[in-house]
């Protein structure tokens, strides 16, 4: 067969949308790739809470076997040390992609879930980013703005990866017939979340806890809107188990400066907390702010916690791990 027939000819993989999965409310087998991670893991909780069968598939990159570690031994809950670039058989219902390390080959991994997806006839959920937007010309940003993203750029690889993903997702959608589902997800934080990998929250709150000045990049006057872990777990889960494909934002449309983060910090943990500048990073967007109206209307979902209720569900979490008490915190 030539290369477009077989990747997207019509075959009888896929029920092309007309199995009511939706209506199915219990006993799913999920696959949820990157589920060690910090919001696969607070995911996978609430698929095992609600009584469905949960394959994580994650090659501990920069996720960590604490944070599913206390489903080992339930029957319903499975581990595999798999990296998502190598293909994959499993038999699946669903499948949340969430497996992405800032690189290129998150392409790779997402085809090889689509495939997945197309093979066994299961619902594919993409986990893209608001980083689409770019640089974003339009304020807030709505799924239908385009973006404003380098393609050469230092964070192009990451921006690019996810906008190449979601043509990806769309493609095996209406070639292959494949349910495919799209978030756009916007700045989280929460409990578990990765305590050096530089993203704002975790090293204000990292900083401030350990004592050190937060460290503030360029002017502090660049904004983010930041969703507390729960609240995306919740439109995820909305998101799969809805009738829309999407694109659609998830994020808390609070909007705040990096030096408005900081005086939240302070007031959370310590009101001394000093604030150091460091040049910021290239091509750093000035500004990003979700609409959600589409997520409300078609979901039914908004965010319901705030930056300041969510803040001290991290710091303790924060503080447990980077004071020695080796029990993790379980969400
Ligand atoms: P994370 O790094 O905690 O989780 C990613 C997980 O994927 C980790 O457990 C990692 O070990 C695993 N992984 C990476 N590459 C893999 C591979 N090749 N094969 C198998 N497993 C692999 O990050 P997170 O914050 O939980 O993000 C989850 C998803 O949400 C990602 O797709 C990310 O791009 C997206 N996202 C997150 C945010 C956020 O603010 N947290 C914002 C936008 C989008
Ligand atoms: N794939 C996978 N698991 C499956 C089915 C496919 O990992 O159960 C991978 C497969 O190895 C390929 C990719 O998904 O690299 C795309 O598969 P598809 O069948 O769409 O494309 P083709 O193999 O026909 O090029
Ligand atoms: N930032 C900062 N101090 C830090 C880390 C990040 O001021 O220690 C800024 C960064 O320049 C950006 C914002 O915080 O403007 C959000 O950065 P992050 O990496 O958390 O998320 P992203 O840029 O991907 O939205």
């Amino acid at each position: 067969k030539p290369v477009h027939e077989r990747r997207f000819g019509l075959t009888n993989y896929n029920s092309g949308g007309k199995v009511p999965l939706g209506l199915k409310r219990k006993g799913l087998r999920i696959v949820v790739t990157g589920g060690a991670g910090f919001v696969g893991s607070h995911l996978v909780d609430r698929l095992m809470q609600r009584g469905d069968s949960v394959i994580v598939v994650d090659n501990f990159f920069t996720g960590r076997k604490e944070n599913v570690q206390h489903h080992f031994g339930n029957p319903r809950f499975e581990l595999i040390r798999h990296d998502v670039v190598e293909p994959l058989l499993l038999e699946v219902d669903q499948i949340y992609h969430l497996a992405c390390p800032a690189s290129p080959t998150n392409v790779v991994g997402t085809l090889n879930m689509l495939g997945l997806a197309k093979r066994v006839g299961a619902r594919f959920l993409l986990t893209s980013t608001s980083e689409v937007y770019g640089d974003p010309l339009q304020h807030p940003q709505v799924e239908t703005y385009w973006g404003n993203v380098n393609p050469i750029g230092v964070r192009s690889c990451y921006d690019e990866g996810k906008r190449t993903a979601e043509t990806l997702t769309m493609d095996y959608h209406r070639g292959a017939g494949v349910e495919v589902r799209i978030a756009r997800i916007f700045n989280t934080y929460g409990p578990r979340m990765c305590i050096d990998d530089g993203r704002v929250v975790s090293n204000f709150v990292a900083q401030a806890l350990r004592k050190e000045p937060m460290t503030v990049y360029g002017d502090g006057k660049q904004t983010r809107s930041f969703q507390y872990v729960s609240d995306l777990v919740d439109g995820l889960m909305r998101l799969m188990e809805g009738e829309h494909v999407g694109p659609f934002n998830l994020g808390n449309p609070g909007e705040f400066t990096m030096l408005e983060l900081a005086k939240v910090v302070q007031e959370t943990i310590d009101k001394d907390a000093k604030i150091e500048f460091r040049p910021n990073t290239e091509d750093d967007p000035h500004k990003r702010k979700p609409d959600i109206t589409k997520a409300k209307d078609l979901l039914g979902w908004q965010p319901q916690v705030s930056l300041r209720k969510g803040l001290p569900l991290m710091v303790s979490d924060f503080s447990k791990r980077i004071f020695g008490d080796h029990k993790e915190a379980a969400g």
